[in-house]
C-alpha cells in the first residue's frame, strides 16, 4: 500500500509560512500585503474559487481587494482595472480569474498584468525568466507541487519524470521546474503514441489533463510517485462504475450525491502500484491558494 500525499496538510505548512512573512512585515512597519482579485461574470465555480482565496488571504493577513465586473464588460474597460491596479502602489498581487466571459480576450488581459504583480505567474516575462532559471514569479500549481515533493524528500536529481499535459499553466512550468531539478523530463499529451508505455517510464507520474481517471493502475510503474494536478466532477455512473473499481466508496458516493470529485489518475488503482499518490481532492487543489498566497508575499517584498 503506498503513502497519500497529503495536500492539504502541506498547504497549512506553506500558509503558516506565508502568515510569518506577513508577521515579519509588519514588525518592519511596512503595510501588509494586497492581492486584487478581478473576477468578471457570474460563472459560479469562479465565485466559489474566489470565495477561497479571499478567505485564505485573511487567515495570513494578506487584504484581498476584490474587483467584480459584469459579464458583458468590454475588454477596453477591463484594460483599464488592469492598468489602474498595476499603477496602484498599495496592490501588491494581481489575478484575474479564469475563464473570463466570451468575447474577452484572456492572454490580452494577463499579458497586460506587470510582470512584477503577476502573483500566478502566467505573464510571458515570467514564464521566460522560469525557462531560464531566474528568479521570478512562478506558476502557483507547479511551484506548489515542487514543495510538496521537496517536503517528502522526493529526490528529482536523475529521476525518469513523465508530465501528462503540456498547458501553459500547469504541464509546461512543471516539465520545466523537474528539468531545473535535474530530472530527465518527458511531457506527454494528446498525440503521444502509446501514452501507458509512456507513463510506465515513470519513476515521478505528474498529471495534468482534466480526464477523469485516465491513468489507470497498469500505466504506473510500481514504486513510482504519483501527483495528480486533474480536478474532474463525474455524474456518469457507468464512468463511475468504471474508474472507481478500486474505490468503492466513491462510487457510493456518485450514487447518493449525483456526483463526486476525481483527478486524472484511478486514486485507488494506484495505491496498489504506487509508492506514493496525491488524493482528490485534498491533493494538489489545496496547495494551489497557498503557492498564490506565497507569490503574493513575495511580490510585496520586491520593494525590501
Ligand atoms: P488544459 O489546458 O486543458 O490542458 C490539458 C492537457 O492535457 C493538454 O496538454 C492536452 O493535450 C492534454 N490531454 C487532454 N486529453 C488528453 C488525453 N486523452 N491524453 C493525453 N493528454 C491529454 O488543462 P490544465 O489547465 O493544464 O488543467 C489540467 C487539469 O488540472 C484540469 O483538470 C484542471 O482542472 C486541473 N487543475 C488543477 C489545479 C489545482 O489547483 N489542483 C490547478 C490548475 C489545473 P493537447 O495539448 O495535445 O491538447
Amino acid at each position: 500500500m503506498s503513502q497519500v500525499l497529503d495536500g492539504k496538510a502541506h498547504a497549512d505548512r506553506m500558509l503558516e509560512e506565508v502568515r510569518q512573512g506577513v508577521e515579519a512585515r509588519l514588525a518592519q512597519g511596512k503595510r501588509a500585503p494586497a492581492l486584487a482579485v478581478v473576477l468578471v461574470g457570474d460563472d459560479p465555480a469562479s465565485h466559489v474559487y474566489v470565495r477561497n482565496k479571499t478567505a485564505a488571504c485573511a487567515k495570513v493577513g494578506i487584504r484581498s481587494l476584490e474587483h467584480r465586473l459584469a459579464a458583458d464588460t468590454p475588454q477596453a474597460a477591463l484594460d483599464a482595472l488592469i492598468d489602474q491596479l498595476n499603477a496602484d502602489p498599495g496592490v501588491d498581487g494581481i489575478l484575474v480569474q479564469l475563464p473570463l466571459p466570451q468575447g474577452l480576450d484572456a492572454k490580452r488581459a494577463l499579458h497586460r498584468i506587470s510582470p512584477a504583480k503577476d502573483v500566478d505567474g502566467f505573464h510571458p516575462v515570467n514564464q521566460g525568466l522560469l525557462l531560464e532559471g531566474l528568479p521570478g514569479l512562478r506558476p502557483c500549481t507547479p511551484t506548489a507541487c515542487m514543495s510538496l515533493l521537496a517536503h517528502h524528500g522526493v529526490a528529482l536529481k536523475g529521476l525518469r519524470a513523465v508530465v501528462l499535459g503540456r498547458s501553459e499553466i500547469v504541464g509546461k512550468p512543471m516539465a520545466l521546474m523537474l528539468l531545473e531539478q535535474h530530472a530527465t523530463v518527458t511531457i506527454a499529451h494528446s498525440r503521444t503514441k502509446d501514452l501507458p508505455a509512456v507513463c510506465r517510464e515513470a519513476d515521478l507520474l505528474v498529471a495534468a489533463v482534466g480526464r477523469p481517471g485516465l491513468v489507470e493502475g497498469s500505466w504506473i510503474k510500481p514504486g513510482a510517485v504519483v501527483v495528480d494536478v486533474g480536478i474532474n466532477r463525474v455524474e456518469d455512473e457507468a464512468l463511475g462504475a468504471a474508474i472507481f473499481a478500486a474505490e468503492p466508496k466513491k462510487l457510493e458516493t456518485l450514487r447518493a450525491k449525483g456526483g463526486v470529485l476525481c483527478g486524472d489518475v484511478r486514486f485507488g488503482e494506484a495505491m496498489a502500484v504506487a509508492s506514493a499518490v496525491t488524493p482528490v481532492p485534498g491533493g494538489v487543489g489545496p496547495l494551489t491558494i497557498a503557492g498564490l498566497l506565497a507569490n503574493t508575499l513575495a511580490a510585496s517584498n520586491q520593494d525590501a
